[in-house]
């Protein structure tokens, strides 16, 4: 079934939903994106969602045609032409149509595109057994660099890393960052418990802030259980008594294996799921 998609404005058959061949999007990844998703026709977390789009766009000096108002409605419009209730959505700005060269002041306008899909997600078995991961010789990009705080369109970064698991036949691939500390996985940030604390490396260990991350910190501080943003180490994460990782995607995903190792019990742990049914239960019904 085709999609309809949003484009400037417009929202066309997936067939006729074309950008240039110039817009520094596609030359060169210039550009800022978003994942949300919808529960039951309701925008899940909209508004983080899009104050963490126009900040990434503010730090790249891109100036985004739409308020966040603007665009709120523009992604219910896209939703309603689809009639999805539980979908993901896909929000692109890019850089624009320019100049083969760098320039982005030689761009014109932004394009705004909004995709809006079925959720594709990890196999339920994964979430039932646990996912392994393993860490990559790419590690996250420095903040001096490009800041991983940053949803950009470039994400190669990433891509590198994720190529990297496949390779080594893992599910996730776990980034550190230029020290050697523990940052996120490609796509996905990441949690341990020890001791019944919940442990997720700092903001500024270079990692994308993720809205899921944000909300499990608070949910597990509701189920009284304590919550450290600490640098890590891989030992940390080899000792761990439970592993998971958060996205707005995956949601919450155990994680019982990384290098080889057996995290805890190997299988998912108890924390893990009591967090993921109160996830759930947020998104069902904090409307
Ligand atoms: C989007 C993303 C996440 C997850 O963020 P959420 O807001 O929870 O979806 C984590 N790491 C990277 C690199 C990301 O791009």
């Amino acid at each position: 079934m085709g999609l309809k998609i949003y484009i400037n404005g417009q929202i066309l058959p997936q067939e006729d939903a074309k950008i240039s061949v110039f817009d520094h999007g596609l030359l060169y990844g210039d550009g800022v994106f978003e994942g949300i998703r919808a529960y039951n026709g309701k925008i899940f977390t909209l508004n983080q969602h899009l104050d963490r789009l126009y900040d990434s766009a503010t730090a790249i000096s891109l100036k985004i045609p739409l308020t966040k108002d603007e665009m709120a409605h523009a992604i219910k419009k896209t939703m309603e032409a689809n009639n999805l209730t539980d979908s993901y959505i896909r929000l692109v700005v890019t850089r624009g149509v320019g100049k083969l060269g760098l320039d982005p002041n030689k761009c014109a306008t932004p394009q705004v595109i909004i995709i809006t899909d079925t959720i594709e997600l990890y196999s339920k078995t994964l979430y039932e057994k646990g996912l392994d991961i393993v860490t990559v010789t790419t590690i996250r990009n420095h903040f001096s660099a490009l800041d991983p705080k940053i949803k950009s369109l470039n994400y190669l970064n990433n891509i590198l890393a994720k190529l990297e698991s496949i390779q080594a036949g893992a599910g996730e691939a776990l980034m550190l960052n230029k020290d050697g500390y523990v940052a996120e996985c490609a796509g996905d940030n990441i949690f341990i418990v020890k001791n019944n604390t919940l442990l997720t490396p700092p903001e500024n260990a270079g990692i994308l802030i993720g809205i899921t991350r944000n909300i499990v910190m608070e949910l597990a501080t509701e189920i009284g259980i304590q919550v450290k943003e600490e640098l890590m180490t891989r030992y940390d994460l080899y000792i761990a008594d439970e592993c998971f990782l958060t996205g707005t995607a995956a949601e919450i995903i155990p994680v019982v294996r990384i290098d080889g190792r057996i995290i805890g019990t190997g299988k998912p742990g108890k924390v893990t799921l009591s967090l993921l049914k109160k996830y759930q239960d947020l998104t069902k019904n904090s409307f």
